[in-house]
């Protein structure tokens, strides 16, 4: 009997190894990085984000006390997470579907 019956049985009666996205949504990898949320109590508008971030995806308006972050520009390495000294940005393990509309978020104090 060749040897690659048994994949051929297993794969004809077992379960799909992807989901049927967007319909189903698979459940994140622990460590996927996701979206940011700045907390914006705990911020003091230092700006060490700003200048760390590599696509520049976020500006800082210290006399606003407000965060953009533009979600687009973002790649997503969360080196501006590192940087943050206070634990202000909040990484989520979230995987969001694409969008037809550039996003640019803001957080305010
Ligand atoms: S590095 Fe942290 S504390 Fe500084 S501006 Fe960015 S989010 Fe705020
Ligand atoms: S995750 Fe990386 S690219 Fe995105 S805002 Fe933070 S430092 Fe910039």
């Amino acid at each position: 009997m060749p040897s690659f019956l048994g994949n051929i049985i297993e794969n004809l009666f077992g379960k799909p190894a992807t989901v049927k996205y967007p319909f189903e949504k698979p459940e994140p990898v622990p460590g996927t990085r996701g979206e940011l949320n700045f907390n914006m109590a705990k911020c003091d508008q230092c700006q060490d984000c700003e200048r760390t971030c590599p696509s520049a995806a976020i500006t800082v308006y210290p006399e606003e006390k407000r965060i953009e972050w533009n979600s687009f520009q973002c790649i997503y390495c969360h080196a501006c997470v590192r940087a943050c000294m206070h634990e202000a940005i909040e990484p989520l393990i979230n995987v969001e579907a694409p969008d037809y509309k550039k996003r640019v978020k803001s957080f305010e104090a």
